[in-house]
């Protein structure tokens, strides 16, 4: 399993990459899960915590509340007692099991998504569970191992938050797309505005790798490329 290693030895490590991400940090004695996937890949993603043989995961980090990130964040508090952070706007989602339907750029695609609403909604239902950490704008965590610290970043759902690691990495959820080639924009957006701010934000906080919570990264060259083209747009 291919593992990113930061200057002061943070570790990102892929556990699930390609469809629906899922990262697991190590920073120090501490171990954060980012994301847990849906639902159906629950028994992959305990494999390869059992492969690592990871026991304790400290935090679970949600970057945003859709079945496809927190399909699977009761499971992992069960099973490992962790702590979940999300942003303090979405409570609600993780606390009721309400999955928001996203709204799509792409006209067709609302339409799709709209006109299958009721089938869609089921199938993305997914557990519920108390958050036990909300945040407004920014997050330290108490253990000064974890060398990082969360920020908002809406723009895809509101309360999309994401993590940037060391100064040098960040894990973004859904803030960018890791699907297509040429663009690290999302199929589905709440607030474009807020987005491409949101790219400005992740640009300054000195970040050249993003980890998109779907395909592959980006790097520092391909989101100021997005960013300087939306930013004249919005
Ligand atoms: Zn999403």
């Amino acid at each position: 399993m291919k593992t990113w290693v930061t200057k002061n030895g943070v570790q990102l490590i892929p556990l699930l990459y390609g469809r629906s991400n899922v990262f697991l940090i190590v920073s120090g004695n501490v171990n954060i899960l980012v994301d847990t996937s849906i639902s159906l890949l629950q028994k992959s993603l305990l494999r390869k915590l059992k492969q690592l043989k990871i026991t304790k995961i400290d935090y679970l980090v949600l970057t945003h509340t859709h079945f496809d990130h927190a399909g699977n964040a009761q499971l992992i508090k069960e099973e490992f007692h962790s702590k979940i952070i999300v942003h303090q706007s979405e409570r609600v989602n993780i606390e009721t099991g309400a999955n928001r339907i996203p709204v799509a750029k792409n006209r067709f695609l609302n339409h799709v998504i709209k006109s299958n609403s009721s089938l869609f909604t089921k199938e993305a239902a997914y557990k519920p569970c108390d958050a036990d950490i909300t945040f407004n704008e920014e997050f330290r965590f108490p253990e000064c191992d974890v060398k990082g610290y969360l920020l908002h970043t809406p723009g895809h759902s509101l309360g999309s938050i994401s993590f940037i690691l060391d100064d040098e990495i960040a894990v973004v959820g859904d803030a960018m797309f890791g699907f297509f080639k040429k663009s690290i924009f999302p199929p589905f957006v709440e607030d474009i505005p807020e987005m491409v701010k949101s790219w400005g934000k992740l640009l300054q906080s000195g970040a050249t790798l993003f980890f998109s919570g779907h395909g592959k990264y980006k790097t520092k060259t391909q989101v100021e490329k997005d960013y300087q083209i939306w930013s004249q747009k919005i």
